[in-house]
């Protein structure tokens, strides 16, 4: 199984990635949305929905369904 994405990984860090997007930084980040989360983000492998999965960003770790960070992009 693919390991979870750290919140403290220097990528991570660097996209202001959180495993919680009720936590994402709102001073850093002020276009953040409670709405946005992973599993709706363009960028997400899983289904929609999904507690976890890849994301295209962070390769060989997944991501929290409920996380979100700078990068994200409503799904098509
Ligand atoms: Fe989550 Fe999207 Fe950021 Fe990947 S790019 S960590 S799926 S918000």
């Amino acid at each position: 199984a693919q390991a979870k994405l750290d919140e403290k990984d220097p990528q991570a860090v660097s996209l202001g990635y959180v495993a919680d997007t009720a936590k994402a930084d709102k001073k850093k980040y002020p276009n953040h949305a409670a709405t946005q989360q992973c599993n709706g983000c363009a960028l997400f492998q899983g289904k929609a929905g999904d507690a976890a999965g890849a994301c295209s960003l962070f390769g060989g770790k997944t991501v929290s369904g409920k996380g979100w960070c700078s990068a994200w992009a409503k799904k098509a």
